[in-house]
């Protein structure tokens, strides 16, 4: 069996994870698209690797780069935002969504729209779009294979059960670098600290959400998204040792939990072979040398992130998006010195309450209202007090 994939965001933590999957069982698929932001080389290399069809730049300012490097080889080039669209909207028999932020957003739809089977690890374009993004995946036909650990674990567990059966929904988070921390170190916290992630290696914007926990918050509206059993029926508990990636409760109170290294080739290779199984090169779980498995509640009053985010979906409407977009910015704004750490979420919290707009109903509104929370969330970088 050889089955044709797309990798949106190749270049990245998550599509590397992907490449060395396909990598190890090269007769089983073929490699149809790769894209990356600007990193053209890097591209380029890939792309003679897995003999694609088309590589795409989003920056089109890298697209020169990409065709040098590509000279020669018979592969086809493209660039800019659009031609990320219009990757995505080849046929192939998977999508893998692996873009951060909200930019893999109106690539992600495209292949939604093409009632394609997409495996999601973009958690921010399904945040921002919420139902809009649920509404074309009904209308289209489409499919959503969850690689987010918390969601793919979700996921497994469903398997078998019946969602109207579900008593709760456990998401469960590692707590991040400052788990343990007071508030004077969390406020005095460096970028370099901040993305030293103690379970998990991924790429710098998803490790400074879990350290804010921000990464958390955005998850819960993603299983909001995903697992429609209602927000009360959603709940997230500190794991420390990333061990349970995800528990579901049914209402004979039977909880199923799934288990695994915190490797995302494990979701990742569960998404590809979907619904069967494959290996990965990963060693067994030893939990006899684990030893623990240990649960906490989270500390909203230390990361108020989990809060804030229940506090957006609860409101729905835009304000998602909005959040979504203020936290892009801000974590950009921290990765680049110029903010502490705890102004993330102020900047996040202080956005949603100076920016208002009416529910998005397409994905041109969407993108609007990411546009416009971007600007407002850059003057709450300004004013938002120092922390
Ligand atoms: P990363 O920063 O390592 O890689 C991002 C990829 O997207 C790169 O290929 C980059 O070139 C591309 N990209 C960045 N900006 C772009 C733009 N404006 N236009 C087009 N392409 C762009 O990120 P990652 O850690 O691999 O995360 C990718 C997504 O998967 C995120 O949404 C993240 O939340 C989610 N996720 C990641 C992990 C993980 O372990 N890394 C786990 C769960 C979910
Ligand atoms: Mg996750």
């Amino acid at each position: 069996m050889n089955r044709t994939i797309t990798v949106l965001g190749a270049t990245g933590s998550i599509g590397a994870s992907t490449l060395d999957l396909i990598r190890r069982n090269p007769a089983q698929w073929q490699v149809d698209t790769l894209t990356a932001h600007s990193s053209a080389k890097e591209l380029a290399k890939l792309a003679r690797e897995f003999a694609v069809e088309l590589a795409v730049v989003g920056d089109e300012n890298a697209l020169p780069a990409l065709k040098e490097a590509l000279e020669g080889s018979g592969i086809e080039v493209a660039g800019g935002p659009q031609a990320l669209c219009d990757a995505a909207r080849r046929p192939v028999d998977m999508t893998v969504a692996a873009i951060v932020g909200c930019a893999g957003l109106a690539p992600t739809m495209a292949a939604v729209e093409r009632g394609g089977t997409i495996a999601l690890a973009n958690k921010e374009a399904l945040v921002s779009a919420g139902e809009v993004m649920t509404g074309a995946v009904a209308k289209h036909g489409a499919t959503i294979l969850p690689t987010d650990s918390e969601h793919n674990a979700i996921f497994q567990c469903l398997a078998g059960g019946k969602i109207e059966d579900v008593a709760r929904i456990t998401l469960t988070a590692s707590g991040g670098p400052f788990r343990t921390s007071g508030a004077a170190a969390i406020n005095a916290a460096t970028p370099k600290q901040a993305v030293a992630h103690p379970n998990w290696s991924m790429g710098a914007k998803i490790s400074v959400d879990s350290a804010t926990m921000m990464n958390k918050g955005l998850e819960y509206i993603e299983a909001h998204h995903l697992f429609p059993v209602g927000l009360d029926r959603l709940r997230i508990v500190v794991h420390p040792q990333s061990v349970i990636h995800s528990m579901v409760e049914y209402r004979d109170r039977s909880t199923l939990a799934q288990l695994g290294p915190s490797d995302m080739r494990v979701p990742i290779a569960s998404c590809l072979a979907y619904p069967n199984r494959m290996e990965t090169p990963l060693e067994p779980l030893d939990l006899a040398s684990i030893g623990e498995l240990t649960f906490e509640a989270p500390n909203e009053e230390l990361f108020p992130a989990t809060r804030i985010a229940r506090e957006a979906i609860e409101a729905g409407g835009a304000a998602p998006a909005i959040l979504n977009a203020a936290n892009e910015v801000a974590v950009e704004a921290f990765l680049a010195g110029q903010i502490g750490f705890s102004r993330i979420t102020a900047v996040a919290q202080a956005t949603l309450e100076r920016y208002d707009a009416p529910s998005p109903s397409n994905l041109e509104d969407v993108l609007a209202i990411d546009s416009e929370a971007r600007i407002r969330s850059a003057e709450a970088l300004e004013s938002a007090p120092l922390v």
